[in-house]
């Protein structure tokens, strides 16, 4: 099995796309003609998110185990510590294995109900990402990525303190970090530059979604945890009520931001898609990232 950090050290810029497990069969069906429309573009890899239910936990499993053994694919699966006692973690990362899935993003998880509540660990379960970072390590030959704030994690303190957690990360031996959204490519360099400060040499990918709908700009808050920059929204409000313009807009508005970022050297970006493919495949046409998948 591929290891993502692999894929990202090919000295080429690439691309990898980011889906939620499905909720029904309707959601099942629209995931899997994303897959497959996304697998002749050769992704480096494609992410499954881990969500706070039994349920949603299987089809997480059961969703990276069918892209490691139907597709061409290179899969990562999330995990959390989320109401899990150390021996439950033990397990899914078990079946991970089993299932052909070598790529683990080990993140801690928000309270269930309050994602900005106090974080209570389950009595038998870790704290912080950085001790399930070192639980997989310990596990086996996994290759491991974490998550990085360029506007700070909302608990931590200040920009420094946060930085120097992810930084904890990366040494107990994450391989790789993802960014959580931004629209301004200066706050995910500034991370870079913080990162960099502390020793932290390993690849640092951007959080991308195309904005091509109101909606999609109102989840780019709720997930980045800051407002929308006026620069995006005096750009794209106005055109609220012109769904076409609206997406033209905002599709420009992505790639642009793609362009600088790959300028700065980024090793790849990571497009969250919301289980569609039609916007990041135009950008990561546009951008000339979409590669040819072999085998
Ligand atoms: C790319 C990406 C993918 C994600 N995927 C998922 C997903 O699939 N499922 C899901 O539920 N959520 C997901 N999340 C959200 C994530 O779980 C939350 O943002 C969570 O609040 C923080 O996770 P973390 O791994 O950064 O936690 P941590 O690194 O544990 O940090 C949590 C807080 O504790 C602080 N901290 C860390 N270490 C220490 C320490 N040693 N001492 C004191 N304070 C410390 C940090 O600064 C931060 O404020 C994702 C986020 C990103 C960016």
């Amino acid at each position: 099995m591929t290891a993502v950090v692999d894929r990202l050290n090919t000295g080429r810029t690439s691309f990898s796309v980011e889906f939620f497990p499905p909720r029904n069969e309707d959601e099942e069906r629209l995931l899997w003609r994303a897959v497959r429309e996304v697998e002749p573009l050769d992704p480096a890899f494609v992410s499954v998110t881990y969500g706070a239910g039994g349920s949603t936990r299987d089809r997480t499993i059961r969703t990276t185990g069918r892209i490691a053994n139907e597709t061409t694919l290179t899969p990562m699966a999330h995990l959390t510590a989320v109401n899990h006692s150390v021996a439950e973690l033990r397990n899914v990362i078990g079946w991970y294995a089993a299932s052909g899935v070598r790529n683990i993003l080990a993140v801690r998880g928000d309270p269930p109900g309050d994602p900005n509540g106090e974080w209570v660990p389950h009595p038998q379960g870790l704290t912080y990402a950085e001790e399930l970072v070192r639980l997989i390590r310990q596990l086996g030959d996994f290759c491991v990525g974490v998550a990085a704030f360029p506007h700070g994690h909302p608990r931590s303190a200040d920009l420094e303190v946060d930085a120097d957690h992810v930084a904890r990360k990366i040494r107990a031996g994450a391989d790789f970090a993802i960014a959580q959204l931004f629209l301004e490519p200066e706050h995910f360099l500034r991370l870079r530059d913080r990162l960099a400060k502390r020793g932290c040499e390993v690849p640092l990918l951007p959080g991308i979604m195309p904005i091509t709908t109101p909606k999609v700009l109102a989840k780019f808050q709720e997930l980045a945890g800051v407002p929308v920059p006026d620069r995006v929204s005096d750009q794209l409000l106005p055109l609220a009520e012109d769904r076409a313009a609206f997406r033209a807009a905002g599709i420009e508005l992505t790639t642009a931001l793609c362009e600088r970022l790959i300028s700065e050297g980024v090793p790849g970006l990571h497009f969250y898609t919301l289980n569609r493919s039609t916007a990041t495949r135009q950008v990561v046409t546009q951008l000339g990232l979409a590669g040819i998948a072999v085998g």
